[in-house]
């Protein structure tokens, strides 16, 4: 099994095996990223088989995207051509096949994806809203509604504890009692995605026969990326493996990114808790990234106070210099990261990465100017159906076409001409016009008269913009026809982030720049939508990749680009209100940074992000190329080195057999040096250090030589 595995050009560490070989019992194996984690699941599903001769079908390996589910399963082929396939998928698959049988023979309804049947679950929370508050939702609070109600259903919280909770915005609640009130009382049953976890846990809780088949169904679980499993996940598993307890649990509690959505990485705090006699282990060793990446991620993360201490250090060379590149725009941004890209000769293993899928649509389109083949993560069209995308065209339809007072009807709340909700009925009603809506509404509608007077002042604008170049167009409406105040005063009343729907007012007005009409503009909107659906396509060896942070998770690069990387992005204001919600923005961070193997060049523009400038405290000021560079004041770069004369300052006198003090970890004896690590041997444990970084960092003492 080692000598084959070897050809394959894995050769499993001491600790990797150890893992791969304790096939029995509960283990634990928490560790660090590229440590070879997923690496080690496969060999062991391989070893499973091959060794002991367990039959594929026995054996289920679970994950929690669809995408790392079927990185598994590519994974497990490459390494093992000749075997049969294991059964990798995701939890919500599995937990859909036991909420099958368990209601089989019962009618019930899915309600999740599929607008056809009529039961879209966005688009029933959309009416329940609407009937609550009596103004339509936006489509970030309708996506806001749905991770609570998601949260809500994976933290088991009983229907008691609703009440008590915070809300996303004022009556999430009351919506999520008549949304479960509407499926429960339905004709058929109504079951959505969060509904299906529910209800497989109840399965395995309630149903024997069930329990017990799936009990028996296999002989060995494993789980990866666990430090995303929520309570309900955790609970389904611990039923599956209650008999035998062959159960490998795989995590990271740094790479814990979806406690919004109710992860519990506290949970394998407590694994010997339920798993008494659980085994576990760390891996520290990261064989993904050069020596320069390993490092300087490491120290980042450790500005996270609530995580297990890891050590994650690399044997591989220290590679090129991380890239810190600060831009004074979002424009250039695209442009500088355009003209890296057209110097690459390949793309394949190239990814550009950046926390919202809203920063993807300029990318596309430059992407798909410059023909460059790429392919998308998750691709998502919302930007094309956002309201605010949709008010823009609106405004621009209108001003083409002024006869048409139903377009008029959907933008006049929106402008500056303070409509009153009476004011509106009354135009809802109205017949087109017969030359200019706003000549005519006048007649139709009772306005005041300052009312009337922005009236007319808007049919000028409104005339005006049939000439004007689409950007232009797109200013005057924020400007002259009141959008940008509507906009301020809206994220006000809803609690929406202003910031983020600025961003894509910017958007577009980057997408109408070159364009010369409001046609050629709608034509361009089309066209990228079209582009966004292509992308969706399978990843092929030539494609650059396009993701978010999130859905890089597990992935690796040669080359990584970190994008938009600003305050109020990545933080926001709202992960800085509180430390865990900026721990989990630096875990996020982090997960971008350690996707890279070779190459990692992080970019921003404008207020660029904190974590920048403590990856820029971290990395040597001659080793970081074009350290930022401020636009108007020049600052130097900043190395916060404690001021500390007895810190060790050249390496000779780090030998073996010596005494020495750390600034973190104590007191410990040197036991082990090569030219660029040393061992230390501590009073309660053993680390192996970057002498580099020691003497940096000034981090050691000479106790005695
Ligand atoms: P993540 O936390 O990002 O999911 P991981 O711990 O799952 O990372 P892997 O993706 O399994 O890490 O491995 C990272 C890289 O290191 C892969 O390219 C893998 O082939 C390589 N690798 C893992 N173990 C070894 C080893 N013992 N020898 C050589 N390469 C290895
Ligand atoms: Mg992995």
């Amino acid at each position: 099994f080692e000598r084959k595995k070897q050809q394959l050009g894995v050769e499993l560490n001491k600790i990797q095996r150890k893992a791969v070989e304790r096939t029995e019992g509960p283990l634990l194996l928490l560790a660090c990223p590229g440590s070879g984690k997923t690496t080690t699941m496969i060999m062991r599903t391989g070893y499973l088989i091959e060794e002991k001769n367990i039959a594929p079908h026995r054996i289920k390996a679970i994950t929690f995207s669809k995408a790392s589910a079927d990185d598994m399963r590519e994974r497990f082929k490459r390494f093992f051509p000749e075997l049969a396939p294991v059964d990798f998928s995701t939890i919500h698959s599995l937990a859909f096949r036991i909420t099958r049988e368990y209601l089989a023979g019962s009618s019930y309804l899915m309600i999740e994806g599929n607008e056809t049947n009529g039961l879209h679950k966005k688009r029933l929370l959309k009416e329940m809203y609407q009937t609550e508050n009596d103004e339509p939702a936006t489509e970030d609070q309708l996506e806001e509604l749905m991770s609570f109600i998601s949260f809500v259903k994976n933290k088991m919280l009983p229907r008691e504890r609703w009440s008590a909770l915070k809300e996303p915005f004022t009556g999430a609640v009351e919506i999520l009692k008549t949304y479960e009130a509407f499926k429960e009382n339905h004709d058929t049953r109504l079951v959505d995605f969060d509904d299906m976890l529910t209800l497989a846990n109840e399965a395995l809780e309630k149903d024997a026969a069930i329990l017990s088949k799936y009990q028996k169904k296999w002989d060995y679980v494993m789980t990866d990326e666990s430090q995303d499993t929520s309570l309900v996940q955790h609970s389904i598993v611990e039923k599956l493996v209650e008999r035998h307890q062959n159960l490998c649990v795989v995590a990271d509690d740094d790479q814990s990114i979806y406690t919004w959505r109710a992860a519990e990485p506290t949970y394998l705090l407590k694994f010997k808790d339920v798993y008494p006699n659980a085994y576990i282990m760390k891996m520290e060793r990261n064989y993904r990234s050069s020596g320069t990446i390993v490092n300087a991620s490491n120290l980042f993360i450790k500005a996270n106070k609530k995580r297990h201490d890891k050590n994650m250090f690399t044997k591989q060379e220290e590679g090129p210099p991380i890239i810190l590149k600060r831009l004074s725009s979002e424009e250039d941004q695209l442009k500088y990261l355009m003209k890296q890209l057209t110097q690459l000769d390949h793309f394949g293993d190239v990814a550009i990465l950046y926390r919202n899928n809203s920063s993807s649509t300029l990318l596309m389109s430059e992407l798909d100017r410059l023909g460059i083949p790429f392919y998308m993560k998750d691709a998502d069209n919302r930007f094309f159906s956002h309201w605010i995308v949709e008010d823009m065209l609106n405004f621009m339809r209108f001003s083409l076409k002024p006869e048409r007072v139903d377009i008029y009807s959907k933008i006049a709340s929106k402008t500056n001409a303070y409509w009153s909700g009476s004011q509106l009925r009354f135009l809802s009603r109205m017949k087109p016009a017969s030359t200019h809506a706003l000549d005519e509404i006048p007649r139709n509608v009772t306005m005041k008269d300052y009312q009337l007077k922005i009236i007319a002042e808007q049919k000028k604008w409104f005339e005006a913009m049939r000439t004007m170049k689409p950007l232009k167009v797109i200013r005057t409406i924020r400007a002259e026809l009141g959008y940008d105040q509507m906009l301020a005063s809206r994220a006000e009343k809803f609690g929406m982030r202003l910031k983020y729907l600025s961003q894509i007012l910017v958007t577009l007005e980057q997408i109408a720049e070159p364009l010369s009409s409001m046609m050629e503009f709608a034509k361009r909107l089309k066209e990228l939508e079209a582009v966004t659906q292509q992308a969706k396509a399978e990843k092929t060896d030539e494609m650059l990749t396009l993701s978010t942070f999130h859905s890089a998770k597990g992935l690796e690069f040669e080359r990584v680009y970190m994008l938009d990387l600003v305050e109020g992005i990545i933080p926001t204001e709202e992960d800085a209100e509180k430390p865990d919600t900026l721990e989990e923005a630096r875990r996020l961070f982090y997960v971008g940074m350690t996707r890279a193997k070779k190459q990692l060049e992080l970019i921003s523009y404008g207020s660029g992000s904190r974590f920048i400038d403590e990856v820029n405290d971290i990395v040597l000021p001659e080793k970081a190329l074009s350290a930022p560079k401020r636009k108007a004041v020049a600052t130097p770069v900043k190395v916060k080195v404690p001021d500390n004369p007895n810190a060790v300052g050249d390496q000779e006198s780090l030998v073996e057999g010596a005494t020495v003090r750390h600034r973190v970890f104590g007191i410990g004896e040197i036991v082990e040096r090569d030219h660029e690590r040393i061992s230390i041997q501590f009073a309660k444990e053993r680390k192996d250090l970057m002498i580099d970084i020691c003497l940096s960092y000034k981090l050691l003492e000479l106790i005695n030589g």
